[in-house]
């Protein structure tokens, strides 16, 4: 069972949530992970002491650098330079656009941060970002386990957490599950032992 998954946002919470997907590839299950970035990340400004296992200091360019490959030790992905505007259709064919590029996916995950939002095709889901401490700054209304439309998840600050590493990467994970869940049809998550993967 190969799902397509689109991730709109490369940076934190974008990979946090293409690295569970990853993890949760077996014998039944599959993916084609899309992410595609335009390049302007929050993180792009941070050097990292107050997430724990981060090595101290560690830049946003590094961080991303190293979770692609640690993702891509599990499953290969396509990271994607370039900005989505539209995304029609619905769950199990979703399309979303932009200049020059098209993706086809069964899901899409929204992990566009909090400084704006101009995908058309979604109607009205901006709202105020409430927990940041500068003006202007934007969440996505969702429903149930951050579910924006059926189909469609938000990751990090976008769905309205404190801008924070870590905050954003247990929202990704939490619309990772819901992913992994929704395809199962069960409640799914990805656990280890020190002896799984060997
Ligand atoms: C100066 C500064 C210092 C910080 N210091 C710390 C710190 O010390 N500790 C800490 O925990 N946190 C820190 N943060 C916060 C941290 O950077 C954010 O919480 C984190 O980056 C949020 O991750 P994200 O993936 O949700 O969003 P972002 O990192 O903002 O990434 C969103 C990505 O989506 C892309 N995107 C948006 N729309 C589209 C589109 N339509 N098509 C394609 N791509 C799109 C953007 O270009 C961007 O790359 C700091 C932030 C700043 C600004």
């Amino acid at each position: 069972m190969k799902k397509r998954i689109t991730i709109i946002g490369g940076s934190i919470a974008g990979l946090t949530a293409a690295l569970i997907l990853a993890s949760a590839k077996n014998d039944e299950l599959d993916f084609d992970i899309n992410i595609i970035d335009d390049g302007k990340p929050d993180l792009n400004a941070v050097a990292i002491y107050n997430s724990p296992l981060f090595p101290s200091g560690i830049t946003g360019k590094e961080i991303i650098e190293k979770t692609l490959d640690q993702i891509n030790s599990l499953l290969k992905v396509n990271y994607i330079s370039g900005k989505i505007t539209k995304i029609d259709g619905s769950k199990g064919a979703f399309i979303a656009k932009g200049e020059n590029i098209e993706f086809e996916s069964d899901y899409i995950i929204l992990a566009t941060g909090a400084s704006s939002f101009d995908i058309q095709g979604l109607g009205d889901i901006i709202k105020p970002h409430n927990l940041m401490n500068k003006p202007n700054k934007i969440r996505l209304e969702y429903k149930g386990r951050q579910e924006v439309k059926e189909g469609i998840y938000v990751a990090g600050t976008a769905s309205g957490v404190t801008s924070m590493v870590t905050t954003a990467m247990g929202s990704a994970s939490e619309a990772a599950c819901a992913i992994l869940s929704d395809i199962k049809g069960t409640i799914t998550i990805v656990h280890d032992t020190p002896s799984s993967r060997k």
